[in-house]
């Protein structure tokens, strides 16, 4: 069967080159870089030139780059770190209502250590407002942390202009830039942010591996006790092959970046139109252009994600719906709910993630194969079948 992935928010693969300069990390490079003769060598020297690497490419020193377990640990990391290091000085954080929940529960997890958390709302588009967070900041605010752009809708937020306002007033700043990290250029001080998140597996790297960038002099206690690696940030041996893998992927997605964007954005523009040319009733989410260059989400009224998702996949289509089902209970996106949507238009969203191996016939396949399942579920939805009854009548 042909089968076509549009999940590329979810995780990618990892890049044949990326694997290639993993791979001697493995077997004959496999030295812990903690040890002095030649293999600890090898490995630490590998481990520094990837540092070299991450921070050139963001505008950081290498100094700043401490290596994590992936994007939720460098997002638990500046969160908790900053909070506990600097909670002398105040108990009370900023953020949105459309973070990862990476962020999300980790800020609902200092509430419950006695923080206080501000959850700023979003506007229809998904966007913070910069007047907001200045209304939002108090003597006793420690920390802002603010998405750089958002994983289900892709709407990109305005974190240089929420930069200036943390700096301003002397608080510290943090963004997850786990779905720009590769994607969109970064640098730390256009951005002004004192600490960043990046995962290694949103951008063709290997899962399980991440960067918190920690501008020098930012106070954090660390997440992880025990040996003195990452100069005594981060404890535990290194993950070297990972590592290497990271910087490979980074400096991969740094060399292409216009092309490749310029690139999507057609594919992006080509399904988007398409679905609001095939499909009655379809709602685009997010900001129309201030938005991830391989982002489509749409809400379909009257039938479920879930539903669509299934046969999708049936067809050998790979994509997101804005619910988690995990506990069995369906629950709308926290992010749609937050931009105003209904509960029942949310129910009916669905994300296409685009990637470098996604081609036009990709597009258009699925521009053959969505509008036919829309009208079968739609044929079987209650829901639908009132509203046109009301109308008609
Ligand atoms: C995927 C993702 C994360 C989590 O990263 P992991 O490496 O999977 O832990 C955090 N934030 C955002 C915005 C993401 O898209």
């Amino acid at each position: 069967m042909k089968r076509i992935y549009l999940d590329h928010a979810a995780t990618t693969p990892v890049a044949p080159a990326v694997l290639e300069a993993m791979l001697p990390y493995f077997t004959e490079k496999f030295g812990n870089p903690s040890t002095l003769y030649f293999y600890g060598r090898e490995a630490k020297q590998a481990i520094e030139d990837a540092r070299e690497k991450v921070a050139a490419i963001i505008g950081a020193r290498p100094q700043e780059i401490i290596f994590t377990g992936g994007g939720s640990e460098s997002d638990n990391y500046a969160i908790k770190g900053a909070a506990f290091a600097n909670e002398a000085r105040g108990k009370h954080v900023i953020t949105s209502a459309v973070e990862h929940h990476a962020v999300f529960d980790t800020c609902k997890f200092l509430e419950s250590r006695g923080f206080e958390v501000t959850y700023l709302p979003v506007d229809e588009d998904g966007l913070v407002s910069p007047d907001e967070v200045a209304k939002a900041i108090r003597p006793d605010t420690i920390l802002i942390t603010i998405m750089h752009a958002n994983n289900e809708v892709g709407t990109i937020e305005p974190i240089a202009e929420i930069g200036r306002i943390a700096r301003e007033k002397g608080v510290y700043f943090h963004t997850d830039a786990v779905q720009t990290a590769g994607a969109l250029p970064i640098n730390v001080d256009e951005l002004k942010v004192d600490l960043l998140s990046m995962s290694a597996h949103k951008f063709y790297g290997p899962k399980g591996v991440g960067v918190l960038y920690v501008r020098r002099g930012t106070k954090l206690t660390p997440l992880i006790h025990g040996g003195g690696q990452e100069r005594k940030r981060r404890a535990g041996t290194e993950n070297v092959a990972e590592i290497v893998g990271l910087a490979k992927a980074l400096e991969l997605a740094q060399e292409g970046m216009t092309a490749r964007n310029e690139r999507l954005i057609r594919l992006r523009d080509r399904l988007m139109n398409g679905l609001l040319e095939k499909i009655p009733e379809l709602k685009l989410n997010g900001h129309p252009t201030r938005r991830l260059p391989g982002n489509v989400n749409v809400s379909v009224l009257y039938i479920e994600g879930e539903s669509m998702l299934l046969n999708l996949d049936f067809k050998g289509i790979a994509a997101s719906s804005g619910s988690a089902c995990t506990s069995g209970s369906l629950e709308p996106s926290h992010v749609l709910l937050a931009m105003g949507m209904p509960h029942e238009v949310a129910h009916g969203s669905l994300r296409l993630t685009l990637g470098n191996e996604n081609t036009e016939e990709d597009v258009d396949y699925i521009l053959e194969v969505l509008p036919g399942i829309v009208e079968k579920l739609r044929a079987m939805s209650p829901f639908y079948s009132q509203a046109h009854s009301q109308a008609r009548a």
